[in-house]
């Protein structure tokens, strides 16, 4: 049984102030919701704040990066050590990311390995560009970046990935959840490749790019899907909430 996880993505949004104004305004009621494990990912300079505010609470707290380096002369990074007496989750590999910063495969795996080594749970993002959609070459992209980015790692229960087409992230045109359950198949089957049939059974695979109220249910209800990584709708409090009660009411 696989407990679904709805985790908000804030991207380099919110000022410490209204970090904890937004985290305040949905500690309360997302502590009130079971079934689903509920995760906010600020930004690093927030994160001490809003560890803070959601202590005491079933509300967990994610980091959107991190440095593969356990320390040293690597200045304006964050390392894992840091965030491992914060934080529960990273998410790494995430597309802008790996757009805008270089976050090639083989970094995304030293980020991974090192995440794991101080005991963080990585969501590790894949997903293709439109042109690879358009082109069918969904499937190809997709196993390949799930191969490299987990190459040589054991396979681990803190494991948890995220499909988030990059053509649905930040643009309102979310996958059908048809497409999502399909393509979030494929990553099981390659999970199973890789580290077996019970680590594919376990793994907890989300989908990523445009979940909101409106969609959250259809895409929640297929059984492939274990839950969503959400941008744009992490930051508006009532949407957050909507798209996890809608999650806890499915399961
Ligand atoms: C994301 O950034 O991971 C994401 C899915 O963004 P959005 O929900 O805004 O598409």
């Amino acid at each position: 049984m696989r407990i679904p996880m709805i985790a908000g993505n804030w991207k380099m949004n919110t000022t410490v102030s209204e970090a904890i104004a937004l985290v305040n305004e949905m500690r309360q009621p997302l502590d009130e919701i079971d079934g689903v494990d509920k995760v906010v990912c600020p930004p690093f300079v927030s994160l001490a704040a809003v560890y803070g505010a959601v202590k005491g609470s079933s509300v967990r707290l994610g980091a959107q990066n991190l440095y593969f380096k356990e320390k040293g002369a690597y200045t304006g990074e964050i390392s894992p050590l840091m965030l491992a007496d914060l934080c529960e989750i990273v998410i790494i590999g995430h597309s802008e990311r790996r757009q805008f910063f270089d976050d090639t495969d083989e970094v995304v795996n030293n980020k991974i390995k090192a995440a794991l080594k101080v005991g963080l749970k990585p969501i590790l993002c894949v997903g293709e560009k439109l042109e690879d959609n358009e082109a069918g070459k969904t499937e190809e992209v997709v196993t390949g970046q799930l191969g490299s980015s987990l190459a040589g790692i054991d396979y681990s229960t803190s494991l948890i990935v995220a499909y988030e087409p990059i053509w649905a992230i930040g643009t309102g045109k979310a996958a059908t959840s048809q497409q999502a359950n399909d393509i979030i198949g494929l990553i099981r089957r390659n999970i199973s490749q890789l580290y077996g049939g019970e680590a594919a059974g376990e793994l907890r695979i989300l989908y990523g790019g445009s979940v909101n109220g409106a969609n959250a249910t259809e895409l929640m209800q297929q059984p492939e899907i274990d839950g969503a990584l959400v941008g744009g709708a992490s930051l508006k409090a009532e949407e957050f909430l909507s798209i996890v009660r809608q999650t806890s009411a499915i399961r």
